[in-house]
């Protein structure tokens, strides 16, 4: 093997991409989890594997000028990063969001590959965005960006091609105007976002299934030790997609949930959640596009701005806002508050010292590529859908995404057994994520 040791080819990872601390992180991660199965298993380092799987295979970069309501000209930079196509097209989401940049998104995409890799559903790995800050923006200025985003965009997209769907910043309002504006540019009614509106090639249960999934991956942890979300006490962090979604089912499953956020501050209601709360929720930030500050108000919680929710005490934390939002500190306080179980909606949420001091303290830790994976799980069953041209029911597409929950909580006890007989959820999900891509890799020789 041509790397002597995780940190020899970190140096090189570091070398190649420098200035681009999230991706390192991310690599990090997965090579750190790796490595001893790699070591065991050197074929897998063969013909540059590891060096190929670092070089996205495609990154594209483009203007994006726009229009705003008072007349005035903006640009911004758009961005997708095609990370792989060994097991299927190009699959990831669009982020909106100032913070956008190329290591963000790089991690994304990487993470994505093996996240699509565990669904079990042919899908490759990608991201997009741009540094566009939706905040603030009426629908016309919205609209004219997503417009404007997709007249470069499109042509590196397509159903066999590359198929994009929501992340921060993009739910069902911007993948309409994305969609629109596509089919009108390609003359074709192929559906190439996910996420759509179901009057035009949507899934059911798509808004549901990243928060739905995760709370499924969580009870399958608690199941197995012979616990339940039932009676659970739960902070989420976030308001948005995965964040209300994950309430609605840890809501139904009887746990109780105290806390939302968003990047000014952390609501927390001790009388926890309910069904009407959460549709209060949705209406001000799904309808209204407001702030959790003013859904505090209206249900009469605390709102505690500048502050993240990790510091009141539960059994079962779900990070579900953006990456880094749960550092080594934030960690140890929840350890020393109890918590039994973590399991992110969010992508790389948790910091890898958090992540590492949950595993040492014996907490049940999900890494997002295996607990969120339910996100772009349904985005394949959609695009089935589409290709069949074919609605399945609620029941149907719930049934088969949880599923597939299952399936990728059973993939990460058959590779996340560790010789002392714990289970280390982030290694299971990064070896069984890589086997399956690096096997295609393999078997389509140098490209
Ligand atoms: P969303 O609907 O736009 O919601 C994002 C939430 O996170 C908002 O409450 C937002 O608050 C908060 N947030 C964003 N940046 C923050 C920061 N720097 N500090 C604190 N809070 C911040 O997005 P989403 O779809 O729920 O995505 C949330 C996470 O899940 C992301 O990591 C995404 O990559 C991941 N994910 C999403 C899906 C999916 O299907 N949507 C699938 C898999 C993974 P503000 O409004 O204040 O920004």
């Amino acid at each position: 093997m041509k790397y002597k040791s995780f940190e020899d080819f970190m140096t090189y990872a570091v070398e190649r991409n420098p200035h681009m601390p999230e991706f390192q992180q991310a690599v990090a991660e997965v090579m750190e989890s790796l490595w001893p199965f790699i070591t065991a298993n050197p074929r897998y380092a063969d013909h540059a594997l590891l060096e190929r799987l670092l070089e996205p295979e495609r990154v594209i970069t483009f203007r994006v000028s726009w229009v705003d309501d008072k007349g005035e000209v903006h640009v911004n930079r758009g961005y997708r990063i095609q990370h792989s196509s060994a097991i299927g097209p190009y699959k990831g989401g669009i982020r909106l969001h100032p913070s956008v940049n190329l290591s963000i998104l790089k991690f994304l995409a990487f993470e994505q590959t093996f996240k699509n890799a565990l669904t079990t559903l042919p899908m490759g790995g990608a991201k997009g965005g741009s540094d566009f800050d939706p905040k603030g923006r009426s629908s016309g200025e919205i609209m004219r960006f997503c417009q404007s985003f997709i007249t470069e965009l499109y042509r590196h997209i397509g159903a066999n091609t590359d198929v994009p769907a929501g992340d921060i910043g993009v739910g069902g309002r911007e993948v309409g105007y994305f969609t629109g504006m596509w089919k009108k540019l390609s003359n074709s009614s192929e559906c190439v976002f996910t996420g759509k509106g179901i009057s035009f090639g949507g899934s059911l249960i798509r808004p549901e299934a990243t928060g739905y999934g995760t709370v499924y991956f969580a009870e399958e942890m608690l199941q197995r030790s012979g616990r339940s979300m039932e009676g659970m006490r739960v902070s989420v962090s976030g308001s948005g997609n995965v964040a209300q979604y994950a309430i609605e089912k840890a809501l139904a499953l009887g746990a109780k949930v105290v806390t939302i956020s968003d990047s000014a501050g952390t609501v927390v209601d001790e009388a926890g959640f309910t069904t009407a709360k959460l549709a209060e929720l949705m209406q001000v930030k799904n309808v209204e596009y407001g702030r959790a500050s003013e859904y505090a108000a209206r249900v009469k919680a605390q709102f505690l701005p500048g502050v993240r929710p990790w510091q009141v005490p539960v059994d079962v934390a779900l990070p579900c806002a953006t990456q880094n939002e749960l550092d080594g500190s934030d960690a140890a306080i929840l350890i020393r508050n109890g918590v039994s179980c973590v399991a992110e909606g969010a992508n790389m949420p948790s910091t890898i010292e958090a992540a590492k001091a949950f595993e040492a303290a014996g907490v049940l830790f999900a890494p997002g590529k295996a607990s969120n994976a339910g996100g772009v799980a349904t985005s394949g069953l959609e695009m089935s859908q589409n290709s069949m041209r074919l609605s399945w029911t609620r029941e149907e597409v719930d049934a088969k995404l949880h599923g597939i929950m299952k399936s990728i909580h059973a993939a990460c006890l058959h590779y996340g057994h560790g010789s002392d007989g714990k289970v280390s959820y982030i290694n299971g999900a990064n070896i069984a994520g890589f086997v399956k891509v690096a096997d295609a890799m393999l078997g389509q020789g140098i490209v």
